[in-house]
């Protein structure tokens, strides 16, 4: 079967996408690098040449399945870089015109994250945050009929790029959520998975960042159960996640990333200001006064000894 031209373009970025992209384990890297021509990519392809790739793509000279935007897109741009003299938010226009699939690769080209908090000119691909439309107009369908895939996080974890590329590749493209986002990554809760939802349920405070006991969404504001992602599902480098190594999931697949304080939760009158969804007040109020007395004891001692 022929390989899929795939095209990685960078915007508003700090790479972290790219970086993240290195860290995928060896034999996921070497199936996905069988199944696709990487036309250009910013750490993988050997003798990239963008103007030279995008004018051929451009001409129609070479198909374009894939088009992996990692960035925010300011629109009218100045400061990012020109491609056959074109603005970037210009060239990216046209390629993503002529892409079979557009895939938004990180936050940041998904709903615009941290590069678009001052500036309203910088989008995500086909959202600004909270407000559908962004840079592509929320109408944007890409040749295959698809809006643009948005495999969100900051970054995104390897494994979540890899598998949509292989299964667009098999021919049965992902599945989307209203965001964009492929169901099979963001259907589950970081919540889901993570090693301390028995303190969750018990009420069982983690005291300090980077230990292994107590549930961090009481006192460090951890978003876990309202982010979705498979953090903790499939597993960083495939041995651990943010709250696996004692830190708060701070919501980074979510469109309203970056939010102020994230280490920290906010209290009305004693009871945390956000609750999961489908958490009513009541609810909560009722469950943490049984949980908070009837607490097993096990779960108040460390689970390793300090020289452990
Ligand atoms: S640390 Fe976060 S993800 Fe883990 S159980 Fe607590 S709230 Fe859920």
């Amino acid at each position: 079967m022929e390989k899929l031209n795939l095209l990685w373009i960078q915007g508003l970025t700090c790479g972290g996408n790219t970086q993240s992209l290195l860290c995928a384990e060896e034999t996921l890297l070497n199936t996905f690098l069988k199944k696709v021509n990487l036309l250009v990519h910013p750490g993988l392809s050997l003798d990239e040449d963008l103007e030279k790739t995008v004018e051929a793509v451009l001409k129609g000279d070479v198909r374009l399945d894939i088009l992996a935007v990692e960035g925010a897109v300011r629109e009218r741009g100045k400061g990012l870089y020109t491609v056959l003299d074109m603005r970037f938010d210009e060239v990216l226009r046209k390629l993503c015109g002529v892409a079979n699939y557009v895939i938004a690769v990180g936050n940041c080209a998904a709903y615009g994250n941290i590069p678009a908090l001052k500036e309203g000119s910088v989008k995500g691909l086909q959202f600004r945050f909270t407000e559908r439309g962004g840079f592509l107009g929320d109408g944007f369908r890409s040749k295959s009929g698809l809006p643009v895939i948005n495999l969100t996080g900051c970054p995104v974890h390897p494994e979540w790029f890899i598998s949509t590329v292989l299964q667009i590749a098999s021919g049965r493209p992902p599945k989307l959520d209203s965001l964009g986002r492929p169901k099979e990554f963001y259907t589950y809760f970081t919540h889901d998975g993570c090693l301390r939802n028995q303190y969750y349920e018990w009420r069982v405070e983690a005291e300090v960042l980077g230990r292994k006991e107590g549930c961090l969404f009481y006192r460090f504001g951890c978003r876990g159960p309202m982010t979705r992602s498979s953090c903790n599902r499939i597993l960083w480098n495939g041995v651990s996640s943010k709250t696996r190594s004692g830190q708060p999931c701070f919501g980074c697949t979510e469109f309203d990333f970056p939010r102020e304080n994230i280490w920290e939760t906010k209290y009305n009158m004693g009871i945390p200001a956000e609750l999961p969804p489908g958490v009513s007040l009541r609810g909560y109020i009722m469950m943490s006064g049984v949980a908070k007395t009837f607490t097993p004891d096990r779960l108040r001692r460390r689970l390793l000894d300090e020289d452990d």
